[in-house]
């Protein structure tokens, strides 16, 4: 808090800063003050001083009746501003809901609504408010109508992009796979998180609705007399300004003034707070390759996968980072998953947990959780048998909410658990992964916890419901060594009470070799090998892999091994086999015919021309794979 407050002091601090601090009290003091004050001096009719020019007694001079202009344009401010800000409210108001109701709306109706924001927002904001002034109807609620509905749109178009970018963080995917609801989501995950960017947004959009009220009082559409705010007391200024050219000068000064005051307090706020995003789609994306069926999965697979692609949307076309991917994960059973950065290896794992967003597209010839379709399984069923543990502990927590709270939502929203059992749930369930004095960490926030806690109490929310599987995504590539094997003996804990299957994805061989049984080794979106993590690897990219494994009997006199080139973009798979640039065995077989994952041995499939069966040098199979 402490922090926050030295932030907004040294914004204070500034120029910019400095200015909106004092024009914004001066509007608002004014705002308060000058009707109480001036009230009946603004409105005291004078027939000896009609029109007059500046004066000691009028420094602005005075109206047709005789009354004051710059006791006027004082008074005027509370309508003006206070017109402004009512807008205001009615456009980020409006806009918020018609941002977020393509979330939770059929997406037909969604599609529609977001095509028709997109639409008004291409009309320039003034125009829209005079058509709907037209509509609406002449005077002040018609006025405050018209700009607030005339601004709706571009808060709505910021809602939605606001949301896209929220929407993708670990922490809003953790609550999904907790099967907690569309509306819930947008209301407890989403929109806090996207509060104070709209805030600045609105602040400067204050600013222009003042313009624009004034803009229509001035056209003779706004405020209507006996009321008057700055720009029906302009359009009088102007009307005589032959005679008293100060008369419009000073509701003119004012709005400049309130303007500014808005618009430097937005940018202050924004210096502050900082934000940014966007997103696209293009056509329809590619059909499958056709790849062999797996083989008959296994009578207790939790997890059946076949033929799975995910696909993305470029400039260029789709792009595909993962290209057919089959296996099958059996009850109580560790699988890892390990390949170099863009394998594929994450998205699969997304894909299975159902968390590949838009515009990205799965597709499967089989894709099955615990014996349903995962596209008909409901969030409600996911949520209590599937748990995901991902990288970053610190995005996986919303960090405006309590860890305790954030545990107990999956019961509340599961299990039908009343706020205070579903917390004492909570509360075990960190017991049980072992989070020291957990009542009291669970009414800590997250940033309070540390690496390895939050990620301890991110496991912990799997176990609020009876997982069948934790797809674990890198859960220990953010912790150090020691964390790192803390976290690795819960995860096997938690294997053995609680009889979940286990996907580990990994880049670290060694990582999955101490946690799993299996191994699945991804290259350029496939599943070149599929081995038993005590069998000796068969493919020249696994044998690689293994190869630059360092450990403590690594000779530090010898360089390290290495594996030359870089894999292959997502976009760029060359014909053959996509390791062939990299492979020392590569034939000109594998440069023109992709090799297909076919059975080895038992429990073994490789996806290789010329597999390898003897040892590695310097290192038995049983010690590289195991
Ligand atoms: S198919 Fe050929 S290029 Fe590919 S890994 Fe096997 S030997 Fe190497």
């Amino acid at each position: 808090m402490a922090r926050r407050g030295s932030v907004w002091t040294a914004a204070l601090r500034t120029p910019v800063g400095a200015c909106s601090a004092v024009l914004l009290a001066l509007v608002v003091v004014l705002s308060v003050l000058a009707p109480l004050l001036w009230g009946d001096g603004a409105a005291a009719i004078d027939t000896d001083a009609i029109g007059q020019g500046p004066s000691g007694a009028h420094p602005f001079g005075t109206d047709s009746l005789g009354r004051d202009l710059l006791l006027r344009t004082l008074v005027a401010t509370r309508l003006s501003v206070g017109l402004a800000v009512l807008a205001t409210a009615i456009g980020a108001g409006t806009g918020v809901v018609l941002g977020t109701l393509p979330s939770v709306l059929p997406r037909r109706v969604g599609r529609l609504l977001t095509a028709v924001v997109d639409i008004a927002v291409a009309f320039p904001g003034l125009l829209l408010a005079l058509f709907l002034a037209v509509i609406f109807g002449v005077g002040t609620h018609g006025a405050v109508l018209a700009i607030g509905f005339a601004m709706a749109p571009a808060f709505a178009r910021l809602v939605q992009t606001l949301s896209a970018s929220v929407s993708g963080r670990d922490f809003v995917a953790a609550a999904r796979i907790a099967g907690v609801g569309r509306a819930r989501l947008l209301a407890r995950h989403v929109l806090p998180n996207i509060g104070e960017p709209l805030v600045v947004n609105a602040t400067i959009g204050a600013g222009s609705a003042l313009l624009a009220f004034a803009g229509l009082s001035f056209l003779g559409i706004g405020v209507q007399a006996p009321d008057y705010d700055w720009g029906r007391l302009l359009r009088e200024g102007l009307d005589g300004i032959y005679v008293n050219p100060a008369a419009a000068l000073a509701p003119a000064a004012a709005v400049v003034l309130a303007g500014l005051a808005f618009n430097l307090v937005g940018e202050t706020v924004a210096a502050v707070v900082g934000v940014r995003t966007r997103a696209r789609r293009r056509g329809a994306p590619p059909r499958p390759a056709a790849r062999p069926a797996l083989a008959q999965p296994p009578a207790d697979a939790v997890l059946v996968v076949e033929n799975l692609r995910v696909a993305f949307p470029g400039p260029d076309g789709w792009t595909v980072p993962v290209r057919g991917v089959s296996f099958s994960v059996r009850a109580g059973e560790a699988i890892g998953v390990v390949g170099e950065s863009g394998s594929g290896k994450s998205l699969t794992a997304l894909a299975v947990s159902r968390l590949v967003e838009a515009p990205g597209v799965v597709t499967a010839d089989r894709l099955e959780f615990a014996g349903t379709p995962l596209a008909e399984a409901s969030d409600r069923e996911l949520g209590t048998a599937l748990a995901m543990v991902f990288q970053d502990p610190m995005t996986s927590f919303n960090p405006a909410r309590r860890v305790g709270g954030q545990l107990a939502e999956v019961s509340e929203q599961h299990h039908g658990l009343s706020r205070r059992a579903a917390f004492a749930r909570a509360v075990d369930r960190l017991a049980a992964v072992r989070v020291p004095a957990a009542e009291r960490r669970a009414r800590q926030y997250p940033h309070e916890f540390s690496g390895g806690m939050r990620q301890r109490a991110m496991i912990g929310m799997g176990l609020m419901g009876r997982p069948k599987l934790i797809v674990a995504d890198e859960p220990t590539t953010a912790l150090d060594v020691t964390v790192q094997r803390q976290v690795l003996r819960l995860l096997a804990r938690t294997r053995e009470t609680e009889g979940a299957a286990i996907l580990l994805i990994s880049h670290d061989i060694a990582v999955v070799s101490q946690t799993c049984e299996r191994m699945l080794v991804m290259y350029a979106g496939r599943i070149v090998e599929d081995l038993p993590t005590g069998s000796p690897a068969r493919h020249p990219y696994t044998r690689a892999l293994l190869a630059t494994t360092v450990d403590l009997e690594t000779d530090r006199d010898r360089p390290l091994e290495v594996i030359p080139g870089r894999p292959p973009e997502p976009d760029q798979v060359p014909e053959g086999c996509a390791f062939a640039a990299r492979c020392p065995l590569a034939s000109e077989r594998c440069r023109t015919e992709d090799p297909v994952l076919e059975p080895a041995a038992d429990g073994h499939r490789v996806a290789c021309w010329h597999p390898q069966v003897t040892a590695l040098s310097g290192q038995s199979h049983e010690e590289g794979a195991a």
